[in-house]
């Protein structure tokens, strides 16, 4: 089946043996994916809703598996998560977005802002601090342009979570949080934390668009993240109507396909710095 490609590999793998047969094998493939220059980051462009213009770019991990083509960070991020592969996959995302963002400053382009996603697990790795500091003073990267998403997962230990951020926004970092109001039902987190940008999940998007509902959370979320000074972004805008809703609600920033998909450097280049 597998030769066959991805669809008629889905449709082999309907039975629970078969989808634990192909988790084991992306396991085993994913395990290899970094020494042979499998994985790659996408950068998905963060647009200013006032002007217009680029304001920076999230990073977005890809493998392109030898047999099935590019396969979601959603099918294989869980797999890297339980195996703990996770830790040296996000060590290697780290370093790569770091390098890219040297590049683009090297060439003179364009100063933007540059997301980087931090998976919950990598986040409480014992070792994540001293990578990042490791690789800022051996890349020599300018920090204020860094932001690293983390999702209200990792608020379940308030108190570590605290001393973590705080240590990292000593480097310069700027801190997101991703998927905003999808994850945690308490939102008193927010005062004590240094958190400079929060992303509306997209299904607040989504809503904009429900009879019923016409966006009445994301309204109230832009308002909030604003008394709090929060920079405010939605993601998955993918209409006109949305990016007017978001417009006349004074959101920050908007990302999506109504926009641009994630693209490879050379395109986002090309098209954006
Ligand atoms: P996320 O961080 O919430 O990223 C947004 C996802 O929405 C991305 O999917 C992006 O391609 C997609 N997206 C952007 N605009 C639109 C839109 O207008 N409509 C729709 N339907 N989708 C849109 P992607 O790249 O497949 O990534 C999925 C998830 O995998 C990410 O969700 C993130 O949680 C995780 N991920 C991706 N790259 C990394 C990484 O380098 N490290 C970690 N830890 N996780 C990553
Ligand atoms: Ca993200
Ligand atoms: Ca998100
Ligand atoms: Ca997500």
């Amino acid at each position: 089946a597998k030769e066959q490609g991805k669809n008629n590999y889905q449709f082999y793998s309907s039975s629970i043996a078969e989808k634990g047969a192909r988790k084991m094998e992306l396991e085993m493939a994913l395990r290899k994916a970094i020494s042979n220059n499998e994985l790659e980051l996408y950068y998905q462009p963060q647009i200013n809703i006032i002007t217009g213009g680029i304001y920076g770019a999230e990073a977005l991990l890809r493998w392109k598996h030898p047999i099935y083509g590019y396969l979601s960070p959603d099918e294989f991020i869980p797999i890297a998560e339980e195996s703990n592969l996770m830790l040296s996959i996000g060590e290697w995302v780290i370093t790569q977005a770091f390098m890219q963002m040297k590049k683009w400053e090297r060439n003179g382009k364009k100063d933007i802002k540059l997301a980087i996603n931090i998976s919950a697990r990598q986040f409480q790795y014992i070792d994540f601090f001293s990578f990042l500091q490791k690789e800022v003073q051996r890349l020599q990267i300018n920090t204020a342009k860094l932001e690293l998403e983390i999702t209200e997962s990792i608020m379940q230990n308030i108190e570590k979570a605290k001393i973590e951020l705080n240590n990292i926004k000593r480097l310069g970092f700027q801190i997101s949080i991703d998927d905003f109001g999808k994850g945690y039902s308490s939102l008193s987190y927010l005062k004590s934390l240094p958190i400079d940008t929060i992303k509306i999940d997209k299904s607040f998007i989504d809503d904009i668009s429900h009879p019923k509902h016409k966006g009445s959370l994301a309204k109230v979320i832009i308002d909030m993240g604003h008394n709090m000074n929060f920079v405010v972004i939605a993601e998955g805008v993918e209409t006109k109507e949305q990016f007017d809703f978001l417009k006349n609600h004074a959101c920050d920033i908007v990302q999506g396909y109504y926009y641009s998909k994630p693209l490879p450097p050379k395109e986002l280049e090309k098209l954006y710095l």
